[in-house]
């Protein structure tokens, strides 16, 4: 290996080190380069990732590529779902009980898909509140969870549950004095998430299908109706971003004593 090829894969190694092992910035390489110095490293740090959706099918619509390649690594990642879904089960005869039973069971199928633990909160589809309270109750959850990192939903969204999720999420950040990484997924962009300018991507090629399989788990949302021009399309376009086949992209906001920070300085 020469010199320069040595400091590339320091560099390369640094960068998937700082971000829990699995971030691919669109300069940095190709996905095949960072997984195997991923892997070779025995230094690594085991992570304890915590990924939060508004809806079940939300966390594995925004980053179920990127929690599957973490799980496959040996981290241990939790969904937490901020509600059952009671609004909409594809039937507008069931009850919210009854659409409740029907997601909860498509949430845990699709955890099992992924590898992750499924934890739920008590607020309501369609009806989710951001209050002190509810900070409180998010807080709480969360530390219970203990996470290194947080994934959870951008705030410029149209769906109002998204937009209650990304708050509560990032009061609970400031109220536990930023005690874990956090950051932000986009789903749906362009109906859904809007104003979103990714810091990081993850190449998903390899988990493409298995984070399908987790989606189309989700079987009362009609994935079938939306795959192809909606999330496959995502996927392509951050790839084509990152020079990788399909990525997912995410906004990081780091912990106070990481962000004047830049690699290769000390
Ligand atoms: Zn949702």
């Amino acid at each position: 290996m020469n010199k320069a090829e040595s400091n590339r894969r320091n560099f390369l190694k640094f960068s998937t080190l700082a971000l829990g092992g699995l971030s691919l910035s669109p300069l940095n390489g190709s996905a095949s380069e960072t997984s195997n110095l991923t892997t070779s490293a025995p230094e690594e740090k085991k992570l304890n990732i915590l990924c939060i959706g508004a809806h079940p099918g939300d966390p594995e619509f925004g980053c179920g590529g990127t929690m599957a390649r973490y799980s496959d690594e040996g981290h241990q990642v939790s969904f937490l779902y901020l509600t059952r879904g009671e609004a909409w089960a594809g039937d507008p005869t069931l009850s919210f009980d009854q659409a409740a039973k029907i997601r909860t069971k498509e949430a845990e199928a699709s955890c099992k898909i992924l590898n992750a633990k499924a934890l739920f909160a008590s607020q309501i589809d369609d009806h989710t509140e951001l209050n002190k309270k509810r900070v409180e109750e998010m807080t709480n959850l969360i530390l219970s969870v203990n996470p290194d990192l947080v994934f959870t939903q951008w705030p410029l969204d149209s769906h109002m549950d998204h937009q209650v999720t990304a708050c509560l999420t990032y009061t609970a950040w400031i109220k536990s004095e930023q005690k874990f990484d956090l950051y932000y997924y986009e789903v749906d962009t362009g109906s859904e998430t809007v104003g979103f300018t990714p810091t990081d991507y993850v190449d998903i090629t390899d988990v493409r299908d298995r984070k399908k399989a987790a989606m189309f788990a989700h079987q009362s949302q009609g994935p079938e109706k939306i795959y192809d021009t909606d999330f496959k399309a995502m996927e392509d376009f951050r790839g084509l971003e990152a020079g990788v086949k399909a990525a997912e992209a995410f906004v990081h906001f780091k912990t106070k004593t990481k962000r004047a920070t830049i690699q290769g300085l000390k």
